[in-house]
């Protein structure tokens, strides 16, 4: 069967940007993008919505999703870019596991790099179970930084997930590897980003049996509170409109639906928080991370 995405590559003049709005918000200092454009396609994408100031080409936000340019050069980039104090958020404009990096993995290489020259916090930004493929990687560089896994989780309906992210991992298999993930040792954070229509005590309830960390949330970013920036794709409106899910745009709709969210999460004595006030979890380091540079001397 023909794939139904493209791979380009080319040679990208930086790896590591200095963040801005969101990201920096919740406190990391540079993000890292292996790619530009992602062939999850996922319909409510707020990145093609960034056009150019999310660092894409016209052909990128007009065929989201159809294709993917990998930076050729990143890992060799990224060696030389690399800093000690830096908090790494890859990536807000591609997921680093697209389904494009199962058949060109270029991932490894930037992990090597990264274990080489350890910034102070990492964190990778997925919904795919792809990401188990990297776990020796993943161990060795939770071993000399703080690595956070934040795993995208969207609905406990799998129904709903076929229609707004078709190409994304089902439910069940996301929340096996995030169990995966963590019995390896590593920090992993449910990011229940977007909330698409689910069933929220339950789908809370799921995704905080499955992890210890804090637990992070944001709805579909909607134009009426959002009149700049980026904002959730259009598609994603359509479908919702077309099935009866319009109120999940809606900003009183979506705080009804975080309250309940929320009272699961504190029943539990878990935290709990929405947009970058939940990010800034990610950005923060483990105060004696399992470096072997801070093992004691023998
Ligand atoms: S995985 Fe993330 S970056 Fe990729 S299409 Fe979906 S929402 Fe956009």
């Amino acid at each position: 069967m023909p794939e139904r995405f493209r791979i380009l590559s080319a040679d990208a003049r930086t790896i590591l940007s200095r963040t801005s709005g969101f990201i920096a918000a919740a406190g990391f200092t540079h993000s890292l993008t292996p790619a530009r454009n992602c062939t999850f396609a996922c319909t409510y994408c707020y990145v093609p919505t960034m056009r150019l100031q999310g660092g894409l080409q016209p052909e990128d936000w007009r065929r989201w999703g159809q294709f993917t340019t990998f930076k050729d050069n990143a890992a060799a980039l990224l060696a030389r870019a690399l800093r000690p104090a830096q908090r790494i958020y890859c990536s807000p404009t591609v997921d680093p596991y697209q389904p494009a990096e199962a058949i060109e993995p270029h991932m490894p290489a930037l992990l090597d790099a990264l274990i080489a020259h350890p910034p102070a916090v990492v964190a990778l930004q997925t919904r795919a179970i792809l990401i188990l493929r990297d776990l020796p990687r993943l161990i060795e560089l939770a071993r000399r930084t703080t690595l956070r896994v934040s795993f995208s989780l969207t609905t406990n309906r799998d129904e709903i997930r076929r229609l707004y992210e078709p190409h994304c991992d089902p439910f069940e298999a996301r929340l096996d590897a995030i169990v995966r993930l963590r019995a390896a040792g590593l920090l992993v954070h449910a990011t229940l980003a977007p909330i698409l229509p689910c069933h929220p005590e339950p789908f809370t309830q799921a995704a905080l049996d499955a992890t210890t960390e804090a637990l992070i949330a944001d709805p579909f970013h909607a134009r009426s509170t959002k009149p700049r920036g980026a904002t959730t794709r259009p598609e994603s409106e359509a479908i919702s409109r077309r099935h009866g899910f319009l109120e999940w745009h809606d900003p009183t709709f979506q705080s009804t639906i975080l309250e309940r969210m929320a009272h699961v999460a504190a029943r539990a004595g878990r935290p709990f928080a929405a947009g970058p006030a939940g990010f800034a979890w990610l950005a923060q380091p483990v105060a004696t991370p399992s470096s072997p540079h801070s093992a004691p001397l023998s």
